[in-house]
C-alpha cells in the first residue's frame, strides 16, 4: 500500500485487504459497522463466463460505487452545515452537481435521490444537459436549484423559463451581456418571470492549469463595468427583482485555502453591492474548484493535489462570506457550489488487464559467435573489437561502451556499403545492447500491453497530461518485481502511460504469470477518473467506453451486489457514431462471401461476422466455435 500511496489518494475509501486485494468501503473505514468490498471477486463475478457463475461481461470495466457516490455527496453537505451551525452563520448551503462531470443517467439519478433531503440540485452548460437536469429535477426536491451556465441562444434561454413554469428553481445565469435582451424579451413572450443570476469576473487569479478560466482576461464572466450596465438595464424595465443570484469560478482543482478565501471574498463584495444597487439577492454561488488529492501529497503548488481538507473548504467559504456580509450589514446568503470533482471522482474505477510484457532485449554474448563474425569487419573495427575484449578484461567499462559504439558505427557503414551481412549487423547491434546494459544504460523498465484505450478511458492523461492513481488491484500482498510503462491498444505513439504519480516514469509491477509472461491474468485500476474522464473521452480507433456495472453494498455472503451490468458499445455501435450502418456493412460481406467463397460454409462464416459487429472492439479471449454456430445479424 505504500509502495503506491494508496493511504494518502485513497482514504477513506480504498485499502489492500488480507487478501492482497483493493477493498471498497463505501462509507469510509472510519465508519462502523462497514463491510469491505473486494475488487477482485466484483471483477471475477463480472467478467466469468456465465457458465461459471459470472456475468461474462468483457473487460475494461467501470465498475461504479453508488454508495460511495452518496458518502461523499451527505460529507460535503455535512461540511457546510457544520461549518454554517458553528461560525453562527445564518442560512444554509444548497449546492449542485454540475451534470458535465459526468452526465451517466445513474449517476445523475443517484445525486438527486441522494441529495434530494438536502435540496441538492444541478447544473446544466449546454440544452441537452439542461434538459437532463429540468427531467431530472422533476424526481427531487421542489427547492433544489437548476443553474443555467454556459452561452445561451433563444431556444436555451426558452427551456430554462419554461422549466420554471415547471416548477423547478431554475436560475439563468448570464455569461455574456448579449444574452439580457433575450431573457427581457422571452421572458415577456413566455409570461414568466425569470430568475437571473450574473457570473462575474474575478480579479482573483488561480495560477494552475485549470485557473486559465479565471482572471481578467479569463474566457468567462462578466467585468463590473458590464454587471452595473445589466443592473441599471433591469432596473429601467423593472426587472431588478429578477436579479437574485451571484456566480463565479476561478478554476477546477483551487490549490489552498489562501486562494479560495481571496476569491469568495471578493464576490462577496460584489454580492453586497448588487444588494446596495437593489436587486433581491438571495445566493451566491461559489463555481466549482473543490479539488482531488490524486497522489495524495497534500501539496498546495501542484495541480493533482489540494493542501485541504472537506471541512476546511467548507470553512474558509463560510467565514469568507460571513465576514463581508457582516461589515456591510447584508443578510447572510444561501451558499451553492458547484462541486463536480469532488463528488463524483471516488465513486468510478477504471479497471483493465495488462496482456503482455515486452522485456528489454537482453543478448548473451556467448551467443552471439563474434570471433567468426569478426573475420569480415574491416580493420580498424577489428581493432576496436580487440580494444573492447581487452577493456572489459581490465574492467573499464567506460572504455568498453565507447569502442562498442564506434564498432557498431562502423558496422553500420559497412552494412550500407554491402561489406557486411544482417546476421552480422544484428550480432555487433547485440553486442552493443549486451555492454550497456551491463552498464545499466540499457532501458530496464518493460513495457506492459493493456487492453484499453487512453484516449477513451483516461483522455486527460493524453490531453493535459494529469496523472491519476494507477495500480495493481490484486497480488498487493507480493513484492511487485519489476517495473513498467503502460501502452494501449492504440495505433498511436501516445496511447502510453509512462508518467505516474510521485513523479516516477515506471510503475512497480508484478511479472505476468504463465507462457512469457502472456497467459496471466493481471488486472489494473485506474482511480478516482468518476469525472470528466467519461465525458471527455473519444473514440480514436474506434475503441468506444468500457463495460459498465454498478455495485451496491449488500449483506449477503459477498458483501455486494451487481444492481446493473452493461456490456460497453459494440463495434456496430462504434461504427454507427461515424455515419456507418452495420446492417448495410453485413449484408455487402455476406453477399460478397456468397459470391467469392464456394463452400458450403458461407452461413457460418456470415455468423461469424455477424458476431464481429456484435462485440466489443477491445482484445478478447480466441473466439470460440460457438461463434461460428450461433445465428444473428448485426
Ligand atoms: N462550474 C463551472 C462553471 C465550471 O466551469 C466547472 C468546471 O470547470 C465546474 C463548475 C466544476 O468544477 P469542479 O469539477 O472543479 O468542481
Amino acid at each position: 500500500a505504500a509502495l503506491y500511496r494508496i493511504d494518502g489518494w485513497g482514504k477513506p475509501y480504498f485499502s489492500v485487504n488480507s487478501s492482497g486485494n483493493i477493498s471498497v468501503s463505501p462509507y469510509g473505514t472510519d465508519t462502523l459497522p462497514h463491510q469491505d468490498i473486494d475488487v477482485m471477486k466484483v471483477v471475477k463475478k463480472v467478467s466469468d463466463p456465465i457458465s461459471v457463475g459470472g456475468l461474462g461481461l468483457p473487460l475494461p470495466l467501470i465498475l461504479r460505487f453508488p454508495d460511495v457516490l452518496k458518502n461523499r455527496l451527505e460529507s460535503l453537505q455535512s461540511a457546510f452545515d457544520f461549518s454554517i451551525q458553528s461560525q453562527g452563520y445564518d442560512s444554509h448551503y444548497q449546492g449542485v452537481y454540475p451534470v458535465k462531470c459526468n452526465q451517466d443517467r445513474f449517476v445523475v439519478e443517484d445525486i438527486v435521490k441522494f441529495g434530494s433531503p438536502f435540496r441538492f440540485g444541478l447544473e446544466a452548460g449546454s440544452k441537452p444537459e439542461l434538459l437532463l437536469a429540468m427531467s431530472s429535477l422533476c424526481k427531487g426536491n421542489p427547492e433544489a436549484l437548476l443553474i443555467c451556465n454556459g452561452f445561451k441562444d433563444a431556444e436555451y434561454i426558452s427551456l430554462a423559463l419554461i422549466s420554471r413554469k415547471l416548477a423547478l428553481d431554475t436560475v439563468v445565469v448570464m455569461e455574456l451581456e448579449e444574452e439580457l435582451d433575450l431573457i427581457i424579451d422571452l421572458s415577456r413572450r413566455l409570461s414568466v418571470r425569470p430568475v437571473i443570476g450574473v457570473r462575474a469576473k474575478l480579479r482573483t487569479k488561480h495560477s494552475g492549469h485549470f485557473g486559465t478560466t479565471s482572471g481578467e482576461k479569463g474566457k468567462f464572466g462578466l467585468t463590473t463595468t458590464q454587471i452595473l450596465r445589466i443592473v441599471r438595464k433591469l432596473d429601467s424595465v423593472g426587472m431588478l427583482d429578477c436579479l437574485q443570484l451571484l456566480h463565479f469560478h476561478i478554476g477546477s482543482q483551487i490549490p489552498s485555502t489562501d486562494l479560495l478565501t481571496d476569491g469568495v471574498a471578493e464576490a462577496a463584495q460584489i454580492y453586497c453591492e448588487l444588494v446596495r444597487l437593489g436587486a433581491r439577492m438571495r445566493v451566491i454561488d461559489i463555481g466549482g474548484g473543490l479539488g482531488i488529492d490524486y497522489d495524495g501529497s497534500k501539496s498546495t503548488t501542484s495541480d493533482i493535489s489540494v493542501g485541504y481538507t472537506l471541512e476546511e473548504y467548507a470553512a474558509s467559504v463560510v467565514r469568507a462570506v460571513r465576514i463581508v456580509c457582516d461589515r456591510k450589514g447584508v443578510r447572510h446568503p444561501v451558499i451553492c457550489s458547484e462541486s463536480g470533482r469532488a463528488i463524483v471522482s471516488h465513486h468510478s474505477v477504471l479497471v483493465f488487464e495488462a496482456v503482455s510484457a515486452r522485456l528489454p532485449t537482453t543478448t548473451s554474448i556467448s551467443s552471439l559467435g563474434l570471433q567468426y563474425l569478426v573475420e569480415g569487419l574491416t580493420e580498424e573495427a577489428r581493432a576496436d573489437y580487440a580494444s573492447l575484449s581487452a577493456a572489459s578484461i581490465r574492467g573499464e567499462y567506460e572504455t568498453c561502451l565507447l569502442h562498442a559504439d564506434q564498432l557498431r558505427q562502423r558496422c553500420v557503414d559497412q552494412f550500407k556499403d554491402g561489406s557486411l551481412g544482417m546476421e552480422q549487423l544484428a550480432a555487433f547491434d547485440g553486442l552493443y545492447e549486451f555492454v550497456s546494459k551491463a552498464l545499466g544504460v540499457a532501458d530496464p523498465v518493460r513495457t506492459y500491453h493493456v487492453n484499453l484505450s487512453i484516449f477513451t478511458s483516461i483522455p486527460d492523461f493524453w490531453g493535459i497530461g494529469q496523472l491519476f492513481p494507477i495500480i495493481p488491484i490484486h497480488r498487493l500482498d507480493q513484492k511487485p518485481e519489476v517495473r513498467g510503462i503502460l501502452s494501449d491498444l492504440t495505433c498511436d505513439s501516445d496511447g502510453k502511460i509512462d508518467k505516474f504519480i510521485g513523479g516516477e516514469s515506471s510503475l512497480p509491477l508484478h511479472e505476468l504469470e504463465g507462457e512469457n509472461g502472456g497467459g496471466g491474468r493481471y488486472y489494473l485500476g485506474m482511480f478516482l477518473g468518476g469525472a470528466y474522464e467519461e465525458a471527455i473521452g473519444g473514440l480514436h480507433n474506434l475503441f468506444g467506453g468500457p463495460s459498465v456495472v454498478r455495485i451496491t453494498q449488500s449483506d449477503g455472503p459477498y458483501s455486494f451486489a451487481v444492481t446493473r451490468a452493461v456490456q460497453g458499445p459494440s463495434c456496430g455501435d462504434v461504427l454507427r457514431v461515424m455515419q456507418h450502418e452495420p446492417e448495410l456493412m453485413f449484408q455487402s460481406l455476406k453477399h460478397r462471401a456468397e459470391e467469392y467463397i464456394h463452400e458450403e460454409d458461407t452461413a457460418s462464416l456470415a455468423n461469424w461476422l455477424a458476431h464481429s459487429f456484435h462485440n466489443m472492439p477491445y482484445l478478447m479471449a480466441a473466439p470460440s466455435s460457438c461463434c461460428l454456430t450461433a445465428a444473428s445479424n448485426p
